[in-house]
């Protein structure tokens, strides 16, 4: 097939894969709550009494869809470039490297990827950066599953740059890649669905950690794992305030022992 008639294919399905899984999840759970359970806020909702307003909405719709047509569009090249001899971790072929490999490989791919997106997020919430660049997502103080992507596209493209670099040091099962890009794409949509709910996977924070990143700004940076805020101090606490002009990730007033908000 023509080279550039293959490349066409592949980001074409890469772009239509993801949106179908961003507007298929999300549309899910705004149609679950945010339609059939909207007379009832204070049933589901982490800030009852916080909507986006229609317009705030759309615009986060707009630019979750110009995101994930971008990021397609990027994956679908990745993916081209694989078949000419770009060199990466990834292998094919199972029995290369076996179970015991597979399994210690794929868990320190999920973890690495969560780690290096935990430094950019935090990265982001330097004041220069926050102002020019991150406080777009930081719009949305209530927000919706359609939030998930709403952001610069700088953001997005180095959040996809972030979670793409262990693939070229790690030799990683391809099949784990897609399911951990899946995975994270997945619970990014359930974290901003604005809805309380918990994880039945341990490693998985309730949907309020996010939300609570969302409501009181500086704190609160990772992504699916508590664990990165809680060695860095990073996880909110009570009795501090925060706020989108408290910068630094630990608040301000109260004391050096103050106890985590405990998350489950
Ligand atoms: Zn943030
Ligand atoms: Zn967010």
């Amino acid at each position: 097939m023509d080279e550039f008639l293959r490349w066409l294919v592949l980001a074409f399905w890469s772009i239509v894969g993801g949106l179908a899984i961003v507007w298929g999840v999300a549309g899910y759970y705004h149609l679950r709550y945010y339609v059939l359970r909207r007379h009832e806020p204070e049933t589901w909702k982490c800030q009852p009494k916080r909507w986006l307003r229609p317009e705030q909405q759309r615009q986060a719709m707009r630019l979750t869809t110009l995101n994930m047509t971008v990021g397609g569009l990027l994956s679908g090249t990745f993916i081209w470039s694989l078949d000419r001899g770009l060199p990466t971790g990834l292998y094919f072929d199972f029995a290369e490297r076996g179970w015991a490999w597979f399994l210690f490989s794929s868990a320190a791919f999920f973890v690495l990827v969560d780690l290096l997106a935990y430094y950019a997020h935090r990265a982001m919430h330097h004041k220069l950066v926050f102002r020019q660049v991150h406080s777009w997502h930081h719009r949305y103080v209530a927000t919706t599953p359609f939030v998930v992507t709403a952001m610069h596209p700088v953001e997005f493209l180095t959040f996809q740059a972030v979670t793409f670099v262990p693939m070229f040091f790690l030799p990683i099962y391809y099949l784990t890649a897609i399911t951990v890009f899946v995975y994270i794409l997945v619970f990014n949509i359930i974290d901003h669905s604005g809805v309380k709910l918990s994880s039945r996977w341990p490693w998985q924070g309730p949907t309020s950690f996010h939300d609570d990143h969302h409501a009181h700004f500086h704190c609160n940076f990772g992504q699916c794992l508590l664990l990165w805020d809680r060695l860095h101090g990073t996880l909110r606490r009570k009795n501090r305030r925060y706020g989108a002009d408290v910068y630094g990730g630990r608040g301000s007033g109260g004391s050096s022992d103050d106890d985590f908000v405990s998350y489950k």
